[in-house]
């Protein structure tokens, strides 16, 4: 069987076909500027094939995406009959869900009903799906949600101090993202510790250009950083992460702006970018402290900070864990941030292996065996993942 994972943006499409006897992926792309004017890049193992074929919808790039994978040439399958189901990655489930669903009238419309809280993202994950439904009729869609592993937080974790009513009336609560990529590294670290996924008790820490980190017990994630929206939690790559609330009124007045303004600093000129003025990308960050650039060390020690106290709390919440876990482009590339934020746990025992800590693209345990809370590098792989929900939900 063979499942197609799309993740539509409102200009691009990203697709992944996996091969789900052998877990292979036989061809990876990505369509940008839809609307614009259009680019598509496919690989299929050696082969790369780039179109600048106009793109003018959703529609066109679905189509384009169903030529380049039946290609002679580059293409991986005969006909389209050999797709078993598509899994469509969709940013905000709300309430509504609480695990992958199957796709029907009824979830396309609670889909579109969670717009309001994802309107950047929802709308494009339902276009997409759209597009599907029409160039490959009886085909099976799946609906794989970055908010449903979060959906298991109790009220006491979810719940904002804000009025009751105000939940009641717009669902204004905490509900998470990353929640493909926190699940699988829980799973995978299960594997990895020998023991069922809900006799596990550890922190995901997905530390990528946005970041979040999840306290998991029981195989559960009962709190995470981010909120109703990406912007909270832990300081990230442009976004402030948790700030006093009452400083969006403040820079209203103080600097003229609307809350839209405010909203695009917040989301687009902060973080490590704006702490430093550098870079977002904390390859830069590095580079930069390393020559010396004060701010831009500021930035990497507040990142560190923040993360390790998220630990503290999450540690608290589920009592202790047996691991942490460090996973996308940060978490598992940079040794040097994991060992800047392991540092200050080293009061409870915790320790690094050095060599281990160095090495790269493996899953494996970082930490010496003596440390009493282990630490992972597990690399994520949020379109296995919603390839898996989807060959499981389709096949039974
Ligand atoms: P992601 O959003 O998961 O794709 O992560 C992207 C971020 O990972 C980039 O912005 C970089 O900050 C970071 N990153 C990738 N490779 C490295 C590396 N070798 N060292 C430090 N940071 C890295």
């Amino acid at each position: 069987m063979k499942i197609l994972v799309l993740n539509c943006g409102s200009s691009s499409l990203k697709y992944q076909l996996i091969d789900m006897d052998t877990n292979d992926v036989m061809a990876v792309g990505l369509c940008e500027r839809i609307g614009i004017d259009g680019r598509l890049k496919h690989e299929a193992g050696d082969k790369e094939f780039i179109s600048e074929d106009p793109l003018p919808d959703h529609d066109a790039a679905v189509t384009a995406v169903m030529n380049a994978l039946l290609d002679k040439d580059h293409g991986v399958i005969s006909d389209i009959s050999e797709i078993g189901g598509v899994g469509h990655r969709v940013v905000h489930g709300g309430e509504s869900f609480a695990s992958s669903v199957i796709i029907t009238p009824e979830v396309k419309a609670a889909i579109q009903d969670c717009s309001k809280l994802a309107p950047l993202h929802n709308p494009a994950n339902l276009i997409g799906i759209n597009a599907c439904e029409k160039l490959m009729p009886g085909v099976k869609q799946v609906a794989v949600f970055d908010t449903a592993f979060h959906q298991t937080m109790p009220e006491k974790a979810y719940l904002y101090g804000l009025p009751y009513e105000l939940y009641e009336k717009h669902k204004i609560r905490k509900y998470g993202f990353h929640g493909t990529s926190h699940k699988y590294v829980t799973q995978k670290c299960a594997e990895l510790m020998g023991k069922p996924v809900d006799e596990i008790n550890i922190i995901t820490c997905h530390l990528g250009n946005g970041g979040s980190l999840a306290a998991v017990k029981n195989g559960k994630c009962v709190d995470t950083t981010m909120g109703l929206t990406p912007l909270a939690g832990i300081i990230m790559g442009t976004r402030c992460g948790d700030i006093d609330p009452a400083i969006v009124n403040f820079l209203m007045e103080a600097e003229g702006l609307s809350g839209k303004e405010v909203d695009n600093i917040m989301n687009k000129q902060s973080g490590v970018l704006g702490l430093s003025g550098v870079s977002s990308d904390f390859r830069d960050l590095d580079a930069a402290a390393s020559e010396g650039n004060k701010r831009a060390k500021i930035a990497l020690d507040a990142f560190h900070y923040r993360v390790a106290k998220f630990i503290g709390e999450y540690l608290v919440a589920i009592n202790g864990a047996d691991a942490i876990v460090f996973t996308a482009g940060i978490g598992e590339n940079s040794g040097s941030t994991r060992k800047a934020i392991c540092d200050y746990l080293s009061f409870l025992g915790v320790e690094l292996d050095p060599e281990k800590n160095s090495q790269r693209g493996k899953a494996q345990m970082i930490s010496v065996e003596s440390s009493p809370i282990k630490v992972y590098v597990i690399p994520t792989n949020e379109e296995l993942m919603i390839a898996q929900d989807t060959n499981r939900l389709i096949n039974g």
